[in-house]
């Protein structure tokens, strides 16, 4: 079996279990589906000192990790290590895959949503208000994070 229909077939399960419990389907975060509103938070985000998602281009970085390194008071080795892929804002679940604009992966990483700044953000890049404890991969923990918004 090709891992996309696994990927579908589990998206399946998932939402008819959801539904045997009672569980309420809830809507995709408006971001995810709305270009303007995605790309507004997403460079506010790029922008905002506090912030400062990226790199840009992952290949061509610039001196982007050499300041993240300084602004953690770390290694620009360490500073890697601590990626959109690992944060626990990061959401790759079931449900948010299907929020996603057709194919997400690159040779890099792959797309999810961040709920911390309300955009879709790359696994590969990070931003300075990264946190420990990602990604979320099951629904019910993005269901959480969707309902405190
Ligand atoms: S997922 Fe985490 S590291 Fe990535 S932009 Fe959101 S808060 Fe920053």
């Amino acid at each position: 079996m090709s891992s996309e229909i696994r990927r579908i077939k589990s998206i399946l399960i998932e939402r008819n279990n959801r539904k045997m419990i009672g569980e309420q389907e809830m809507d995709c975060p408006d971001a995810s589906k709305n270009l303007e509103l995605n790309t507004i938070n997403r460079n506010k985000s790029i922008e905002a000192d506090y912030i400062k998602y990226g790199p840009l281009n992952v290949d061509e970085p610039g001196d982007y990790w050499e300041n993240l390194a300084k602004h953690w008071d770390t290694t620009e080795k360490a500073a890697k290590k601590s990626l959109c892929g690992n944060c626990v804002a990061f959401d790759i679940s079931p449900r948010m895959e299907e929020c996603m604009p057709g194919v997400t992966s690159d040779e890099d990483g792959k797309l999810g949503y961040c709920w911390m700044h309300n955009f879709k953000c790359h696994s590969a890049r990070t931003c300075y208000t990264w946190a420990k404890g990602g990604p979320i991969t099951k629904d019910n923990v993005s269901h959480d994070w969707q309902s405190r918004k």
